[in-house]
This record gives structure tokens, sequence and C-alpha cells, in this order.
């Protein structure tokens, strides 16, 4: 029986890991809960799951959560400090980090610290902190599986091959909403027409990410840290069907690729059960509904992000961290209606080009480096 935290148990990534953990009572048992807002949904998760304890982000939402879990002995924790401090507790072996953005580094941290495995799906962290997470994962004997379903097919694919050097890996993107268009085909597309995700329904955050393909970058960069390669090692290859979810590609030439439908619960489940695969009534792959499996280049150009990740990973440091507050900030920008599309990619590259290089950032350097990059996006849109 393995005890499970969930942080961000109300977003795409959380709810079907409750999905997942309601279908295998016997394998796991759901110990504590986090939400940033929606309180309505993280209490009716509470009733049905039964939690030691729930944090609710938004301290003004406290006293409705607490009303309702108090009779049925939940423990009830509001605020910034009790979502980071929360993964302390000792009735926790795993914790499946489904919180987005940046905010998801200091709780994956302190999870790290008290020595409990992790589920990541929140890529942000390794790609703010990627240095700082491995090195103290392997201090305290940690081990980090990954949830992101690319990261994932590379972790499934190195299975019995721990002694065989990768030669690299391929990363499969879907290319999203835009593929194939042209920078003046994208100029004024909305934020509803960017939010339609042609495989994959997820949060908005990584919907418009993946849109400007700074998700595939944001996972470049994640790919460097989960399996120590460096980035000429790393290359992504566009497969617009998402059935092939990656490849590794070894010394002999030999590949070795993990497919199956577009479903984050298969990703999920193995982050949580591994090294068992546990049975699962997902929709299995027929070869007769895809005749065609086909690949493309990347178009690096249109889609910038990707080049920028690149550019960050190469450099290093903080720019990473600077890449992703002022990409978090321009998304939400976006989807306010207050930047058009390709500025997001703009706003981006500004705010690295702009961010004084630290080669080995602290912890403090890393959220000094974060909020900078924060108010320079802003005012770079205030110009
Ligand atoms: P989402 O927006 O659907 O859910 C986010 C969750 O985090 C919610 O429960 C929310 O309450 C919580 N949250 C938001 N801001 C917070 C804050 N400041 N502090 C604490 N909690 C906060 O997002 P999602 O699509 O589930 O993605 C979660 C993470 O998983 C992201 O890092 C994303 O890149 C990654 N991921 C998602 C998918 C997917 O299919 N959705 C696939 C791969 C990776
Ligand atoms: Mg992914």
């Amino acid at each position: 029986m393995k005890r499970i935290a969930i942080l961000g148990s109300t977003g795409s990534i959380g709810t079907q890991a409750l999905e997942v953990i309601a279908a295998h009572p016997c394998d796991f048992s759901l110990e504590v809960l986090t939400a940033n807002e929606n309180a309505d949904l993280l209490i009716k998760q509470a009733l049905q799951f039964k939690p030691n304890s729930v944090v609710i982000g938004d301290e003004k939402k406290y006293i409705s959560v607490k009303e309702v879990l108090w009779n049925e002995g939940i423990k009830v924790f509001a605020g910034k400090q009790a979502l980071n401090q929360i993964v302390e507790s000792t009735e926790i072996d795993t914790v499946l980090t489904a919180v987005v953005g940046a905010a998801g580094l200091e709780p994956t941290l302190n999870a790290i610290k008290s020595k409990k495995n992790i589920a990541l799906a929140n890529k942000e962290t390794l790609v703010v902190a990627g240095a700082l997470i491995t090195e103290t994962a392997r201090k305290n004997g940690v081990n980090i599986y990954p949830v992101d379903s690319e990261h994932s097919a590379i972790f499934q694919c190195l299975s019995g091959e721990w002694h065989n050097p990768i030669e690299k890996i391929y990363l499969t993107a879907s290319g999203g909403p835009f593929r194939g268009k042209m920078r003046e085909d994208i100029i004024s597309v909305t934020p509803q027409q960017a939010l339609k995700h042609p495989n994959w329904g997820m949060g908005q955050k990584i919907t418009i990410d993946s849109a400007t393909m700074m998700n595939k970058g944001l996972e470049v960069i994640e790919a460097h840290w989960l399996f120590n390669l460096n980035p000429k090692q790393i290359e992504v290859i566009i497969h617009p069907q998402s059935i092939i979810h990656s490849i590794v590609q070894f010394e002999d030439g030999s590949m070795k690729a993990q497919m199956g439908l577009p479903d984050m619960k298969l990703p999920i489940q193995y982050a949580l059960s591994y090294p068992k695969r546990l049975h699962s009534d997902f929709l299995r792959f027929d070869f007769l509904n895809y005749p065609k499996l086909t690949f493309e280049l990347p178009d690096k150009e249109t889609f910038r992000a990707l080049h920028l990740a690149y550019v960050a990973l190469e450099k290093e440091g903080n720019i990473p961290c600077a890449m992703n507050a002022a990409n978090e900030v321009a998304v939400s920008l976006f989807l306010e209606g207050r930047i058009s599309f390709l500025e997001i990619t703009e706003v981006v590259e500004e705010c690295m080009s702009n961010t004084l290089h630290i080669p080995t950032p602290t912890l403090d350097e890393l959220i000094q480096t974060d909020i900078e990059s924060r108010e320079k996006a802003i005012s770079i849109i205030q110009r």
C-alpha cells in the first residue's frame, strides 16, 4: 500500500490521478490533497477519498472547507506555507506534484528533503531548479518518477537498460493546434483557438505552452535533468498522432519507443505503481485505426520558444528560471487578451536576454530571478 499526497488535486493531472487511485484501492491510500482556489471540488474529493489532511491555498476559503470536513475527521489547513509544508507529514510515501508553474518548487524541495519519493508532473520545477532538485534528491536517496508522457516513455524504454549508455532521445511532439502554420497565419489567433489541442485535454497553461511549443522546450530541459543528457542528445520530432510517446536510441543504433493512445492516466499510474505495472481498463490501441504514423521536423523559426529553451539549457544557471517565469506571466496575459500569441515568445526572449547570468544560483537567487523576470515581463507589456 503506497500512501500518496497529491499537490494540485483539482487540476487536470490531479483529477486523473484520483481516477487511477480509485481504481486501485488495494495499492494506494490517499493521505493528502491540496488545491489553490477550487474549494468546492477539493471538498468533494475529500468526502470521497477521506484523506488525512487537505490544504486550500486561498485562506479566505479555509472556514468553508473546514466546516464540511471537520466532522469527517479530516484535518484542514490553508495558505501558502501550509501548501509548502504539508509534504513533510510522516504519513506519506510518494508525492505527486501536479501543481502548475514555479509554485511547485518549494513543496517539491520540501518533499525531497523529507525523503518522499516524487511522481513529477510539475515540469516547471525541474526547469527552474533542476540542479538543486536532482542534487537534493541524490543526497536524500529520493527517486523522481516522471509523469510527463514523453519522460515516462523514456523511463519505460530504459527499463532493464541501466548499464547501457543512451546515444540520444527523441521527444515526440504533436505540434499543437497551429502545426504547419507560418508566423503570418498565427499573428491574431485567440486564446480560444490556442486552447484547442488536437490530442490532449489539459490545464490552460500547458495547453497554451503546447501551442507555442514552449511545452516541448520545457520538456527538453526536464529530460536533461531526469536522464542526465546534454542538449545535443535531446531531439524533438513532430508526431501529430501522439501515439509514440518518445524514443531512446542506444549506442548500437537500436531504438526503443513506447506507444499507446494518448491518455495521461497511464503515465500517472506507472509513476505511482513503479516498478509494478497494474491492470487498467484504459482504451487499447488499434493499429487499423492508425494506418499511418507520421513524423516531421519542428519549425523552430515560427515556434521560436523551442529554440529559446535550447538557448536557456545551453546557458544553464538561472536563465531557464528567468525563461519560465516570463513565460508564466506572458501566458496568463495572453489568456486575459492583453497580448497577442506571438508576443508570448517575444516577451520571454526579451526577459531572458535582460537577465544577469548566475552560473550556479542558490535557491534564494533562483527565487529572486523568478520575481525579477515576472516584473520585467509586466513592464515590457506596459511600455
Ligand atoms: P491545472 O491548471 O489543470 O491544475 C493545476 C493544479 O495546481 C490545480 O489543482 C490548482 O489548484 C493547483 N495550483 C495552481 N496554482 C497553484 C499555486 N500557486 N499553488 C498551489 N497550487 C496551485 O494544470 P495541469 O494541466 O493539471 O498541469 C499540472 C502540471 O502537470 C503542470 O506543470 C503541467 O505542465 C504538468 N503536465 C500536465 C499534463 C496534462 O495532461 N494536464 C501533462 C504533462 C504534464
Ligand atoms: Mg508532455
